[in-house]
């Protein structure tokens, strides 16, 4: 008879779920940037798209693929493959659409912690990162958003990616909303120190609403040490 070798926890030690402010503001590039630069530490890193949609029109690689290129997973690891809905439409709305069944946050907690065949990553990363879809407030299943998912994952900490620029203030207090049980951070995507309105949204965010704010991936890499 084999020995019998305890399974690793499955929880990995640092759980990071990615949010934002709304679609396109830079989750995906922050996740991935920031995964990289932990690996090349010599981390062992993880990351999951629950649900993604896409135009499949649009030749631009998906955030699954991305994010693998990021981690070393399979994209199939990192996204599920009937977890991709070729529509880009909020996910839950994109399944209803194209005839799909519905999807509900626990059976998306229940895919990112599922065990992993490979052993390479999920219960054995040192940081598995967890993006979302759309801002925090967005539809990611039929039964909740962002915040949902954060309230059933209890992740370590919370990224709320967000533009630098003009509108700022009010989307990231509108998106932080949901979320005050949860550390978060907000990253300020295509930050420049030169630009006074951005040192100035910096500045309010911090002083004015007590955030914590980091404007690189590798501010945002340090503050994942173990
Ligand atoms: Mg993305």
């Amino acid at each position: 008879m084999p020995a019998v070798t305890p399974a690793p926890a499955r929880r990995p030690r640092v759980v990071v779920l990615v949010t934002g402010t709304g679609t396109g503001v830079g989750k995906t590039w922050w996740t991935a940037a920031t995964a990289s630069l932990l690996r090349a530490g010599g981390r062992r890193v993880a990351a999951r798209k629950p649900v993604q949609s896409f135009d499949p029109d649009d030749p631009a690689p998906r955030d699954a693929d991305v994010l693998a290129a990021a981690t070393g997973e399979s994209p199939a690891r990192v996204c599920p493959p009937h977890r991709s809905y070729p529509l880009a439409w909020a996910p839950p709305m994109a399944a209803d659409e194209l005839g799909r069944p519905p999807i509900t946050v626990n059976q998306l907690v229940a895919e990112i912690t599922a065990d992993d065949p490979d052993g390479l990553h999920a219960g054995t990363a040192e940081v598995m990162f967890v993006e979302g879809a759309g801002g925090s407030r967005s539809p990611l299943a039929a039964d909740g958003d962002a915040t949902t998912l954060a309230g059933a994952l209890r992740p370590d900490l919370v990224v709320v990616v967000a533009d630098a620029g003009l509108g700022t203030i009010h989307a990231v207090r509108a998106a932080v909303e949901g979320l005050a049980a949860h550390p978060v951070v907000v990253a300020l995507n295509r930050y420049d120190p030169g630009v006074a309105l951005h040192a100035r949204n910096r500045e309010w965010l911090e002083t004015r609403f007590g955030l914590a704010v980091v404007t690189t991936p590798a501010e945002l890499a340090a503050s994942l040490r173990p």
